[in-house]
């Protein structure tokens, strides 16, 4: 009796958390549809050496394509996958897909680094290494060099050891490793000195406000400095101004990504892109000082 009132209880309050639950059914089963229907597609936006005018690799960004509607950004839909083994399935998707297009960019001549963002449930997987080396052997003129993989700093800290392995295998491999949104995982130097990356991506946010708050600019120098004693590269994200840019070389950071650059793109529109890509001349101005 007690317990059928306890249920029923549960029942009465829990219709929110129930419909809740459904939705979240829905969605992944819609994006389980949308994957059979081969409907996520990549788009792809340069980083470039502002000092140098050139252009060192693309990132991969997913979106979701339904019919005409509009483009879903990978912000509305990846929540709803993070703990799914449908996250894998998307995941290895990615992978193949950035694969696939690394090979046909190559047989019209274009060699380009192609970085991909991988989840921290992806890197959890025990095979992540061993199923990224077959992918690659699937994909003959695809090489281990052609690929950057991208890891959060907060999902770097979540399994720090196991992390660290992933990274060391992908390196010896020949991938390369950047940890993304550098900066807001409030790692700590002694973590740094573990994660043996190639690259630190600063966040977007600290870019964004170093003009106007001390302390992003603080903490943009500092990653600089650290960056520079530890032999790792910066990129610079979410670079939107002309100004931004020219700022961030005065601060010695060359390398970076962001609307004042490009925006992502289709893959199509990549190889007319970077054969046209001019930086701003107040860059190029600033890398003419340099020289002097
Ligand atoms: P992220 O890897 O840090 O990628 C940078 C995000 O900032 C992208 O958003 C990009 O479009 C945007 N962005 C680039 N330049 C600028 C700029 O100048 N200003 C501003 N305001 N934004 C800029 P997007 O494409 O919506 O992706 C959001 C995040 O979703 C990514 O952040 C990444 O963490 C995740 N993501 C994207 N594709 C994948 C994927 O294939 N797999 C996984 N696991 N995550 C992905
Ligand atoms: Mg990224
Ligand atoms: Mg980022
Ligand atoms: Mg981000």
């Amino acid at each position: 009796q007690a317990k059928l009132a306890g249920k029923n209880r549960y029942h009465f309050f829990d219709t929110a958390k129930d419909t809740a639950v459904r939705g979240l059914h829905e969605s992944i089963e819609r994006i389980r549809q949308g994957l059979l229907n081969d409907e996520f597609v990549l788009f792809y936006q340069p980083k470039v050496n502002m000092q140098q005018g050139t252009v060192i690799g693309v990132e991969a960004l997913i979106r979701w394509q339904q019919g005409d509607q509009v483009m879903l950004p990978p912000d509305s839909f990846l929540h709803h996958i993070e703990d799914q083994q449908l996250g894998i399935e998307l995941g290895d998707r990615v992978i193949r897909m950035a694969m696939q297009q690394i090979a046909e960019w190559r047989s019209v001549g274009l060699q380009i680094p192609v970085s991909i963002n991988v989840s921290a449930q992806q890197l959890q997987q025990p095979d992540f290494v061993a199923s990224l080396q077959y992918s690659l052997s699937e994909f003959p003129t695809v090489i281990a060099s052609d690929l950057e993989i991208e890891i959060l700093e907060t999902s770097a800290l979540r399994d720090i050891e196991q992390i660290t392995q992933v990274i060391r295998d992908c390196r010896k491999m020949g991938v390369k490793v950047s940890i993304d949104d550098f900066g807001t995982g409030y790692s700590s130097l002694t973590y740094l000195k573990h994660l043996r990356v190639n690259t630190l991506k600063i966040d977007q946010s600290f870019v964004r406000d170093m003009l106007v708050d001390p302390d992003d600019l603080a903490i943009l120098e500092g990653v600089l400095g650290l960056a520079q004693a530890f032999r790792r590269t910066v990129i610079a994200e979410g670079v939107e101004t002309e100004e931004q840019g020219k700022f961030l070389l005065d601060l010695g950071c060359y390398y970076a990504q962001g609307y004042a650059i490009a925006r992502p793109m289709p893959a199509d529109e990549i190889p007319n892109w970077i054969s046209q890509w001019q930086p701003p001349s107040s860059w190029l101005d600033r890398a003419v000082c340099d020289r002097n």
